[in-house]
């Protein structure tokens, strides 16, 4: 979650240079807020979590869902527009580097999901993705599934890749100010 933080900085600082735009906190938190847009399904998720028996949840990953969202902004600011899909665009390429389920990057078109571990890509299909969502039924134990193992485990480790990252984000969004 925090790694969609930092390049969300990044994506506002370079969009923002290239429209010529001046800093403005009302954008960089648009931008941020659509850096972790695709993991809001936890909201739903938490409330629905009890009554529909989920363990964990994936409801909105969907790239061409969001691609048609940025499209309709489009109409109505390109700017903004542009730091939504741009920022929700990296957070989906990040995913695809950090999950074992794929990204569904052409649903509804197809159900497979693309991933990428262990030096290759991995197509996920619908019943793998199923399978593995049983296995963690399984090793998921129900105590441990609560809210703060929920976000817990949307928080990527702190190590120092990570925190020098961050910092230079945090630089390149002063420097702009
Ligand atoms: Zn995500």
């Amino acid at each position: 979650m925090h790694i969609d933080i930092t390049f969300g900085m990044f994506v506002y600082v370079v969009v923002s240079i290239f429209f010529g735009e001046p800093f403005s906190y009302t954008w960089l938190l648009w931008t941020l807020f659509s850096s972790i847009l695709p993991d809001g399904d936890f909201v739903p998720y938490l409330i629905l979590r009890k009554r529909m028996r989920w363990v964990s949840h994936h409801l909105v990953h969907y790239p061409l869902f969001f691609t048609a969202i940025t499209g309709a902004l489009m109409l109505w600011n390109t700017y903004a527009a542009s730091l939504f899909g741009l920022a929700i665009l990296v957070h989906f390429i990040h995913d695809t580097y950090t999950t074992k389920r794929g990204i569904r990057w052409l649903w509804p078109f197809t159900r497979t999901g693309w991933c990428y571990y262990d030096k290759k890509w991995h197509s996920v299909t619908w019943r793998k993705r199923h399978s593995m969502y049983q296995e963690s039924l399984n090793t998921i134990p129900r105590e441990k599934s609560t809210i703060r193992w929920e976000i817990m485990s949307r928080v990527e480790s702190f190590n120092t890749k990570n925190i020098i990252l961050l910092l230079c984000a945090i630089c390149s969004v002063v420097l702009f100010m």
